[in-house]
């Protein structure tokens, strides 16, 4: 996806880009290039793939939720996604990005230097270590690439605030979602929405899956990893 390709689709999502969104991106775009070369951050370098892949594919989160100044975590960011690019294009949010690698929390702090993000943080620290004191937080949980659903609504979850929501972000999920309904339920919510969609230029399907807090989530969850590994719920 070409610049051009790329503001005319994120202009479809009904998201306007500013000079400065796409210089911040370009900006973020050659970090990630140079710290790729010598700490894993992403196997996708080609410039067009990243916006694709990884710019435009953060952003379709808002197919199913709107974003103005809410508390928004992300969880398992990697090397920021979606959690940097939706700072860029949403500046009122206050982001939250937790990621247990220290080499993908270093970079992240160098991309929010830079850029001078504010309203923007960084937890290295596993998910469920994190979430003993952050319980019901946040007003948007989300996640991309991290794990299945029934594992990753039990480290997600427990953030979410009554009433708040979790939007899981995953491609083709077959068995997924079925194999998930227990957990949520278990944790506290129900499905709200599920879209799926094909990303432009055949880059392959997404699923978006809205999920709402009903009730408070039992201080049982999130278990210690191996527990919730060994016996999802
Ligand atoms: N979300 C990014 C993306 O879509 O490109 C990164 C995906 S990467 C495949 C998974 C990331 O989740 C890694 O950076 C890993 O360190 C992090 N991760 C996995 N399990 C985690 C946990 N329990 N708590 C925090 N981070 C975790």
């Amino acid at each position: 996806m070409n610049k051009e390709e790329f503001i005319k689709a994120v202009n479809e999502l009904n998201i306007n880009i500013t000079s400065k969104q796409l210089k911040d991106l370009d900006t973020y775009y050659q970090m990630i290039i140079d710290y790729n070369k010598h700490t894993n951050l992403t196997r996708i370098t080609d410039e067009k793939e990243v916006y694709l892949k990884h710019f435009y594919d953060s952003l379709t989160l808002v197919k199913v939720i709107n974003l103005n100044n809410e508390l928004l975590l992300d969880v398992g960011t990697g090397a920021g996604f979606p959690g940097i690019v939706l700072k860029i294009f949403f500046p009122n949010l206050d982001v939250t990005l937790v990621d247990s690698l220290n080499k993908r929390i270093v970079f992240l702090n160098l991309v929010i230097e830079k850029l001078g993000l504010k309203k923007i943080k960084t937890i290295n620290e596993r998910a469920e270590e994190y979430a003993l004191n952050n319980r019901e937080t946040f007003d948007i949980v989300t996640s991309r690439a991290v794990a299945n659903l029934n594992i990753l609504s039990e480290l997600c979850i427990p953030f979410v605030k009554k009433e708040g929501y979790f939007i899981a972000m995953k491609g083709t999920i077959n068995e997924e979602l079925k194999n998930a309904e227990n957990a949520i339920k278990t944790l506290g919510c129900v499905i709200k929405e599920t879209i799926t969609f094909e990303l432009p230029n055949d880059a392959g399907t997404r699923t978006l899956i809205k999920i709402k807090k009903r009730s408070k989530t039992s201080d049982k969850y999130p278990r210690k990893f191996n527990e919730i590994k060994k016996k999802p719920l």
